[in-house]
This record gives structure tokens, sequence and C-alpha cells, in this order.
């Protein structure tokens, strides 16, 4: 029989410090870096309506033309799995009413995400996402702090070498403009565009300077910027970005071709770009932007400023250095008993459960082998201390303790125990050691 495999481009993340434990460490500190920055954590089905990204993300996507999941549930129901987390959360923040009882909302989320896009390094079909979003704050305050708190997010976790790029794609006049001077640049070379860019040129024409098409790149040299078209608004609320950002000491680069790929955007864009060469093609590790019209577009009752961002957690850990964690300190207790003695395993299964109790690290070789092997698997384990119990032990309120760091070994009574292991857990935090 042939073995089953994961789907394409989706992964396992199998415990340890190679994989599991990176993550945790990375969702910990993103968890921390929003707290700190007055975001609470919102969660959101992975699977939505297919409507919800039609209407936000923007139908001449790629995202919503060729990547999304979609798929009819047994009531016959349109379907898809989530390719981005920001219609989901403004979704949410509609569907619950938030922004009645709360006049800013500042939410942040991670999780996994789905493009049926062709798996490379750093692309994949499942792939998982960290996000901030404010709503109900129109200030271009709100535009520097976030990105502020993208940047210090990535400082925390090791990675020092990105270049943050804004612009500015203005509000629905400045777009309407810009799409018109487009329109009008691109046409007369119609023919000479990539099939992709023709179809694009009426329905999306801003997508064309996404292209990185051959074909188009002539064209897209000499487009029209998009900086020449914003209105003075537009222009002073982007002003106020750059001045804000300056003042908090986070360096960016102005970068008037930046338009990225979804369609809410308004006003100030952002994309975070890797440039140690660890990611290779795949090199943006996230962006954002303003998106002041989504929450009407999706149905709400008024229009909510927005602004938000996301990363992406696979290429974060391409990008980050790999840090040794320091070992846990665990306790190790070994039964000295025959395989029928069933009470003295009760005993040692008590003990670890009392330590457990006490928030101490213990495990146990459940399956009560020679005291060598409970040993060697103690060892495996690194424990840092390993606690032998017997009847004897047993009967006299004694355990003998063993320090796996030095081979010291002494008998120590169970009502000092927990004093003790929390001395020798001091002492261990405090040297660096085990
Ligand atoms: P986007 O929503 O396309 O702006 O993506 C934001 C970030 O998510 C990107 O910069 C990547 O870090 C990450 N990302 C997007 N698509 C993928 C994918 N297919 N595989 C891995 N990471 C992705």
């Amino acid at each position: 029989m042939a073995t089953l495999q994961a789907v394409t481009g989706m992964n396992d993340l199998l415990p340890g410090d190679g994989q599991g434990a990176r993550w945790q460490r990375l969702e910990a500190a993103f968890r921390e870096t929003c707290g700190r920055y007055g975001f609470q954590e919102v969660r959101t089905p992975l699977c939505e309506y297919a409507e919800l990204f039609h209407r936000s993300v923007g139908e001449a996507t790629d995202i919503v033309e060729k990547e999304m999941y979609t798929f009819d549930d047994r009531g016959n129901r349109r379907l898809a799995l989530r390719p981005e987390g920001t219609a989901s959360a403004v979704r949410a923040a509609i569907e619950h009413s938030v922004l009645a009882r709360e006049t800013v909302v500042r939410w942040c989320y991670l999780g996994a995400m789905f493009r049926a896009e062709r798996p490379a390094k750093g692309r994949y079909r499942q792939f998982h996402q960290v996000g901030a979003e404010v709503y109900g704050d129109d200030s271009p305050a709100v535009d520097a702090e976030v990105i502020d708190l993208a940047s210090s997010f990535l400082q925390g976790i090791g990675i020092t070498k990105f270049t943050v790029r804004v612009n500015s794609l203005g509000g629905a006049e400045t777009r309407a403009r810009y799409r018109d001077a487009l329109i009008a640049h691109f046409a007369p070379h119609r023919d000479a565009l990539s099939p992709e860019s023709q179809s694009r040129l009426e329905r999306n024409p801003l997508r064309i300077l996404d292209s990185k098409d051959p074909r188009d790149l002539p064209f897209k040299a000499g487009a029209p910027s998009i900086v020449d078209a914003l209105t003075d608004e537009d222009r002073a609320h982007f002003e106020r970005v750059k001045e804000f950002l300056t003042a908090l000491g986070t360096p960016f680069v102005v970068d008037p071709s930046l338009v990225r790929g979804l369609d809410y955007y308004t006003r100030t864009v952002f994309e975070i770009v890797d440039t140690s060469g660890a990611l290779g093609a795949q090199d943006a590790l996230g962006g954002g932007g303003r998106y002041d019209q989504l929450f009407t577009e999706l149905g709400a009752p008024k229009p909510v400023p927005a602004f938000g961002f996301a990363l992406g957690i696979e290429r974060l850990l391409l990008a980050a250095p790999v840090t040794e964690e320091k070992k846990p300190f665990r306790v190790a207790v070994v039964a000295v008993a025959k395989p029928d003695e069933h009470a003295t395993h009760a005993g040692v299964l008590g003990l670890a459960r009392e330590l457990r109790t006490h928030g101490v690290e213990t495990v146990v070789d459940t399956r009560f082998g020679s005291m060598k092997s409970q040993m060697r698997r103690a060892n495996d384990l690194a424990a840092t201390v390993v606690l032998v119990l017997g009847s004897n032990e047993l009967a006299s309120g004694q355990v003998s303790m063993k320090l796996m760091a030095t081979g010291e070994q002494r008998s120590v009574a169970r009502a000092s125990l927990l004093d003790e292991l929390a001395q020798l857990q001091r002492a261990a935090a405090a040297t660096g050691a085990p």
C-alpha cells in the first residue's frame, strides 16, 4: 500500500528545537510585542463564505482569481479557506458590532492561511501569518505606530537586515485619477504587454505595476507615478506618516512603485523585505497598509478607517537567527521495583503528579523497565535531577535524589523535596546551567 503523505505545499511542524520550539518562541514574541502596543488577539474561522474575499481582496487579484481554495459544502454554500487574515477580522468586527462598544479597536492574530501557489522555498500552500489591525482611527500616527510595531517585532526576534518600503495609494479620488492615467499610459502599448497585463489593463491597471514579466518592464519604467496623483489631503497624510516614522527612528524608504497585490488598500501601503539573502526570491517578509473603505464595502453601517499588516511566519523563521534554547529544568522519577510491584509504580506516578502540580516539569518512563533503562531514558530526556523511589523510600517518606550534572547523590525527605528542587532550579537559572 502506498504511504500517505501530506498535501503538496502543506507542511508538518514537528516538535523540537529545529521547528516547533522556534515557532512557539516566535508566536510568544509576537503576542508579547502586540501586548506592549495595546493589541488583543482575535481568532476567526479558517473558512469563510468565498464572497467575503471576492468583495475584499478583489476579483482581479491573483489571490482570488487563481489561488483560493474554494469548495461547496454539503449545503451547496460556496466556501473558501482563508487566503489572508484582514477580511475575516473586519467581517468579525462588523458582525459583532465591535465599534459600537469601542471607538478604537486594536486586534492581532496568528494563524494558517491557504493559497494554491506553486510551492518553493518560502512559498507554501498552507502558510502562517501573524498580523495586527487597528480600526476606528484615521490618524497618520496609527500608520507610523503600526509600521513601527512590525519593525520592532522583527528586531526583537533578531532580524536586523530588512528594508521597510512605504508608498501612498491615496484615497478613492486619487485612485480613480491614477487609474485613468495608467490606462492612458499603457493602452497604446497594449499588444506588447504580457497577456496577464493586457487582461488587467481595464480591470485593475495598478496591478500591472506589480508585474515582473520582462514584456511589461519597459512600459512600467515610464509609467506615471502615483505620487503626482495624490490629493492635498492624501499628500498631507503621507507626509505626517513619514515624519512620525522618522521621529520614531524607524528607517524606511519611499517606493512609488509599491502597490501591493490586494484591492482594498487606500493611502499608506508598506512592505518589509529581507535583505540578508536568506530568503532567495521570496524576500517579502510581509506588509500592509491602510484600508479606509473596506468596512463599508463589507456592509458596515458607517465608514471605519483601518490599518493593518501581516508577516509570514515561515519566512520570518528563515530570516531569523537560530538561537539555542536554554535547557529546561526537568526532573525524572524512576522506580526501583519488580515488574509487578504496582504500588511502587503508583507511588512514582503520584510523586510526579505532585511535582507537576507545583510547576516542576517531571517525566516518568511509564514502561517501568529495569532501573538501568529508566536511568538511560532520564539521560536521553536531559533530566537535571533524577529521583529514585522504591518500597523502602515510600515507607520512610524519603526519596533518593541524583544530580545529573555532577553525579552527586543524597537522600531527601519528601517534606522538604519541593524546597530542595526550587533551590536547585534557582541555582541552575543563575549560572546559566544546566
Ligand atoms: P500578502 O498577504 O500576500 O501581502 O502576504 C504577506 C506575507 O505573508 C508575505 O510577505 C509572506 O511573508 C507571507 N506569505 C504570503 N504568501 C505566502 C505563501 N504562499 N507561502 C509562505 N508565505 C507567504
